[in-house]
């Protein structure tokens, strides 16, 4: 059973809209997580009382719930089953406490975050970001690659103190008053820019943070599949952060070089090959583009143009780790454009010749069919 949203904000059906805005806010200081670190029950009742606030709030689903209760919001209703999000409540505090924080949408909640996850917050340094360009076969095969990176580090001599405006926590506790009251808000440390440090001893190759720049080499494996667009990231291959902090990370965006021959789609590759017609009636052998190389395939006397012919695991290995997709090749007859004489006078002589007149079978599907096939 429900509980009734009136009793969950602890008012009366005879609430004021102003009231109801009002117990709602105490509701929400009382129930925040950032007050109540892993209280389930208080998140419990945090989301009842976002949930109790957004209907009771608006005019309209508070008349229909007073007429029909919950059954009013069942099937489409928005709160039937599973309630609302930490996503939604926290939008919806945009109406509610926005003006309180300066207005700014979105992040202007951060005040609530304070000294929620408890103990000293370590700095992390700035990510690094780079590009790296691959071709095709490292594409389908994963390579490592390494690449020079400057990165800062700690300087050697640098020493640190503990900060004394903060005690190297990194924070200080602010007063602010709020339309909720005067609250405790946590805010970055101005003396020491939150790493709870100061600088003691300075060499001279050191910054203001006793940070030096350094050029490191740094292998990235790449595995097989990546497309373009793609980033990856190498934990603690960023900048270091000063004194006891965490370094950042390295985000490394792929880049794809395209083939000359060699078309991608998905974990497959398709090849364009064009036969004279000579060798469509008489069958040849012919080497075509892999991406590790040449690959040597065999046409049988008669091939259609328009046949593909599938060379599995010639492709890309899939970046799931499910095995490697296949080289497709696309045959197409060329027909030539221009004869001399005799030639002329062949073809003229076939034109109308049973063997010459296309019968096609049930396997010899049209083009549609076989892409369809294909993706099947
Ligand atoms: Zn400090």
């Amino acid at each position: 059973m429900k509980e009734d949203y009136y009793d969950i904000l602890g008012i009366t059906k005879n609430a004021t809209s102003a009231e109801i805005k009002k117990a709602y806010r105490k509701k929400a200081l009382k129930y925040h997580p950032d007050k109540n670190p892993g209280d389930n029950e208080a998140e419990e009742m945090f989301k009842k009382s976002a949930e109790a606030y957004e209907v009771l709030s608006n005019a309209d689903k508070k008349a229909r719930y007073d007429q029909f209760g919950h059954a009013a919001f069942q099937g489409g209703g928005g709160f039937g089953g599973g309630g609302m999000n930490m996503d939604d409540i926290f939008s919806q505090f945009g109406d509610i406490f926005g003006s309180a924080f300066g207005g700014g949408g979105g992040g202007g909640f951060s005040g609530f975050g304070g000294f929620g996850g408890g103990g000293q917050r370590r700095v992390k340094g700035s990510n690094l970001r780079i590009r790296v360009k691959l071709s095709l076969k490292e594409v389908a095969n994963g390579v490592e690659k390494k690449v020079k990176v400057r990165r800062k580090i700690q300087a050697d001599g640098v020493t640190y103190t503990t900060c004394d405006t903060c005690n190297g926590r990194g924070q200080v506790a602010k007063m602010t008053n709020t339309i909720l009251g005067r609250m405790q808000t946590a805010a970055t440390c101005t003396t020491c820019g939150g790493s709870g440090q100061i600088l003691d001893n300075k060499p001279s190759d050191a910054d203001n943070q006793g940070m030096k720049v350094s050029e490191e080499t740094v292998s990235i494996k790449i595995p097989g599949g990546v497309e373009e667009g793609m980033q990856l990231k190498v934990p603690g291959k960023g900048n270091d952060a000063p004194g006891n902090g965490v370094p950042g990370d390295l985000l490394v965006a792929i880049e794809t070089q395209d083939h000359e021959t060699l078309k991608r789609e998905g974990d497959n590759l398709h090849y364009d090959l064009y036969i004279s017609i000579c060798d469509a009636v008489l069958g040849t052998s012919k080497e075509i583009d892999a991406v590790d190389g040449k690959v040597r395939i065999k046409l049988e006397p008669g091939i259609q143009s328009g046949k593909i012919l599938r060379l599995r695991g010639k492709g890309i290995s899939s970046i799931n780790g499910y095995g490697t997709g296949d080289l497709l090749v696309h045959v197409n007859v060329w027909t030539p454009k221009e004869l001399n004489k005799d030639q002329k006078e062949f073809f003229e002589r076939m034109q109308g010749n049973e063997n010459f007149e296309p019968k096609p079978e049930k396997s010899d599907k049209s083009f549609f069919e076989k892409v369809k096939d294909m993706f099947s």
